[in-house]
């Protein structure tokens, strides 16, 4: 029986990959076995130690740019809130997924890997498809930085990016604006004065 995308988001639930500090490997490599292990050709790019990125393609005719997704596989942290579930049990209960990152975003790359898994031996002849899985995504966005940094973008003929939207496709991206300032002073403590 071919693995489901549930079943997949559930198993890499299971790997502690709360950022920081990432630890994305294990996860990661459960990935790219299963790529592998389907005729993908896979290579990890290292964030850092222990911490890879992985780009996983298929087909290509070279003529038309892949369709492309992507994905991280760090999580934020489990927060101050006592969790009423096993935080990485990938328990599926009440027809939902429960877990840290269950949301954001293990659940969309499952989805993304399991249809190119399913789709894997169709390829041939098209376009293709690759696979951008990051890690470091939750502090920075560090994971596509460093693809970025070693001109790894490639081409594509479209990025699916499988964040959380509920449910509904969206087009573009919020953007990001990065602001470094200084201030000069005196250092002082809040409730000081009158
Ligand atoms: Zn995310």
């Amino acid at each position: 029986m071919s693995l489901s995308a549930v079943d997949l988001a559930a198993e890499l639930i299971r790997f502690d990959t709360i950022n920081p500090p990432g630890q994305e490997a294990a996860c990661t490599e459960n990935l790219a076995r299963l790529l592998t292990g389907a005729g993908f050709q896979c290579e990890t790019v290292p964030l850092d130690e222990g911490r890879p990125n992985l780009i996983a393609r298929i087909g290509g005719t070279g003529d038309k740019p892949p369709i492309a997704f992507t994905g991280h596989t760090d999580t934020v942290p489990l927060g101050a809130q006592t969790w009423t579930v096993a935080p990485h049990g990938g328990m599926v209960k009440d027809g939902r997924v429960w877990g840290r990152g269950a949301s954001d975003m293990k659940s969309g790359v499952a989805a993304f890997v399991v249809a190119a898994l399913e789709y894997a031996a169709r390829f041939e002849g098209t376009p293709g498809v690759v696979l951008y899985i990051t890690a470091g995504e939750e502090t920075g966005s560090e994971g596509a930085f460093a693809l970025a940094r070693r001109g790894m973008r490639g081409q594509a003929g479209a990025l699916v990016v499988a964040e959380p939207t509920t449910n509904r496709p969206l087009c573009g991206h919020k953007g990001a604006l990065w602001l470094k300032a200084t201030t000069r002073g005196v250092t002082a403590h809040a409730r000081e004065g009158r």
